[in-house]
């Protein structure tokens, strides 16, 4: 999904703990190899000041228009916990792409970018522990950019984000819950692939999966969906 472009607009995203306000480019989930995404910066205050303030320089890439985003009351705690959830439809057509890992199987996720769900939903996770937008508001799959983007990119930029504000992955539990075809024997491919690109030890990366008992969309095979959740500390 996502083809590169230059960002127009320098991007500057300030929160405090009175009047938040936070600016985002119109950022999407699925990305384009070579693309460089918007530099975003967390800039921790004293201790005595739990607000948070983050300056994005957009020197890059995203190539939307500023909005108006979600402000973010990042305070700077021990431990941060943040959710993902992820579902995209199955297709005949497309690859199966799961944690960076091309699946064999009749079929694939209908997305805008490569529809790595398992990534979607860890980067979500991440993000949401930071207090950030979630995915689809960094990289909006309405932006033509994003078309057939490798999910990596993602993953790559949830990390970086999660440095500079400080924080470094304690663990992550993930559930895929797809129908077909057995994920057993590329689980542990797929948390290998995980773990590098979340430069953790394969101690704190839990990959589990599940069927949905044939009932409903992801039951029947038309759907794949992740649910993650992970443990921030600060550094
Ligand atoms: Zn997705």
């Amino acid at each position: 999904m996502a083809m590169a472009s230059s960002l127009a607009s320098p991007l500057h995203i300030k929160t405090s703990s009175k009047q938040p306000s936070a600016h985002f480019p119109g950022v999407a989930p699925c990305v384009p190899r070579n693309l460089q995404l918007p530099s975003m910066k967390f800039t921790a205050r004293p201790s005595s000041s739990p607000a948070l303030v983050i300056v994005g320089s957009a020197a890059s890439t995203v190539g939307a228009e500023p909005q108006s985003g979600t402000a973010t009351s990042a305070k700077l705690l021990p431990f941060r916990v943040g959710h993902g959830f992820d579902l995209h439809r199955l297709e005949p057509g497309y690859p199966l792409i799961i944690g960076g890992i091309n699946i064999p199987h009749d079929r694939g996720c209908e997305a805008h970018s490569d529809g790595d769900v398992l990534l979607h939903c860890v980067v979500d996770a991440i993000l949401g522990a930071l207090g950030l937008p979630d995915i689809g508001q960094i990289f909006p799959d309405t932006d033509p950019k994003w078309k057939g983007a490798a999910s990596s990119v993602f993953m790559e930029e949830a990390v970086r984000l999660m440095h500079e504000a400080g924080y470094e992955l304690g663990n992550l539990d993930a559930t895929l819950i797809l129908q077909r075809p057995k994920l057993s024997p590329h689980k542990e491919a797929i948390r290998a692939n995980l773990c590098k690109l979340l430069g953790a030890d394969p101690s704190v990366v839990n990959l589990k999966a599940k069927t949905h008992e044939k009932v409903d969309s992801l039951g029947e095979n038309r759907s794949i969906a992740a649910h993650t959740v992970v443990l921030l500390f600060r550094k």
